[in-house]
């Protein structure tokens, strides 16, 4: 499975036609002339500047509940006695939307989030563990885990029973990783530093793994504004050629009929569907239902390249249609 030698199908995806035209918008919305193109492309005009205003404006921030810990209606009731607004998310059952929020305390500086009665995390990015529907007596891998906001959310899926076999490459990142393990209370993980590479040398087939892959952040424009100018073409496709080689170390770390799902914080699809369309193809993958209930489908073909038509089964979840991070998840059977 060399990832080098199949990478030529997506060469075209990093070759931008751009004679200026989308300057203009670039400019308004402050991204790179690139981008506005692809977004044109994947929205239609009206839709990429839906797309782009909404990411002018930070989103509303979320929790989720660690049921773990408290009962989520009692979490509510806590909080709204400190001058929090929240609602329930019909999707995902222990987010909350913070519709308003005190001066003071901040979120991260309430008794309730030391304790770990909460996790300070994007609705969207509670979809992968989720959607994942571990079992508590799953043996889990996250093979991209720092700073453990799905870790977490595994463990609390799992009960605190079972195993979820924690996996991290940068040293500088343990500290914040180990800190929410045990802010959360999750006591069935195992901490492991080190590239992704050394999974499937462990000699464990995994009943189940979550791969949220380190990418360019193509969804948090909003949230990180350095996000709108700083992934060149070429810095993206750097992106996915590390994506294509931890989608095949997750593979081969994978049981047969095993589960796994690839999610991002990015809506490029040069790091979405193209790496579940390598995944298929070349490493014999499949593309299996998610069962969530929000989100977009995934897209069959862009900038002239045709995806498996299986992809349409993976998520996107843009802003400005569901008010929440842009982001892209996958469920995958071996
Ligand atoms: N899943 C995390 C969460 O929800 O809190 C966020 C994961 S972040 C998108 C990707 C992580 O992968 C980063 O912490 C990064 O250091 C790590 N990483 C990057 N390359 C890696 C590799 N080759 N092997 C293992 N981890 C890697």
């Amino acid at each position: 499975m060399p990832t080098d030698v199949h990478n030529k199908k997506y060469l075209s995806l990093f070759y931008s036609d751009n004679r200026g035209e989308w300057r203009g918008l670039a400019e308004k919305f402050g991204v790179l002339d690139y981008m506005v193109e692809r977004y044109v492309q994947m929205l239609g005009r009206d839709g990429a500047e839906m797309f782009l205003s909404s990411c002018l404006i930070p989103p509303k921030k979320s929790i989720r509940c660690n049921d773990l810990k408290i009962d989520c209606q009692r979490l509510q009731e806590v909080m709204e006695e400190k001058g929090f607004k929240l609602s329930r998310i019909s999707w995902i059952p222990h987010g909350l939307l913070i519709n308003n929020a005190p001066s003071s305390p901040s979120l991260g500086a309430t008794l309730e989030y030391l304790k770990g009665y909460y996790y300070i995390q994007g609705l969207a990015s509670m979809l992968p563990p989720y959607a994942l529907h571990p079992s508590p007596t799953d043996t889990v891998l996250d093979l991209a885990a720092a700073p453990g906001g799905k870790t977490t959310y595994l463990s609390q899926l799992m009960h605190n029973n079972g195993l979820v076999l924690a996996l991290e490459k940068k040293r500088n990142r343990m500290r914040g990783l180990l800190s929410n393990i045990n802010r959360m209370g999750a006591t069935n993980v195992v901490l492991l530093r080190g590239n992704a590479s050394i999974a499937p040398k462990l000699g464990i087939n995994f009943d189940k793994i979550l791969l949220d892959a380190p990418c360019s952040g193509e969804g948090l424009l909003g949230k990180d504004p350095s996000r709108r100018t700083k992934t060149t073409l070429s810095r993206l496709r750097e992106f996915q050629e590390e994506q294509m080689k931890l989608i095949k170390y997750a593979a081969l770390s994978l049981k047969k009929d095993g589960l796994m799902v690839y999610s991002t914080c990015s809506v490029a699809p040069e790091e979405d569907e193209a790496v579940i369309d390598f995944a298929v193809e070349h490493i014999g993958l499949h593309v299996v239902d998610p069962k969530v209930k929000v989100g977009e489908p995934g897209i069959t073909e862009f900038k002239g390249v045709s995806f498996d038509p299986s992809v349409k089964m993976c998520r996107r979840l843009y802003p400005h249609l569901h008010g929440t991070e842009g982001f892209f998840l996958c469920l995958l059977s071996k």
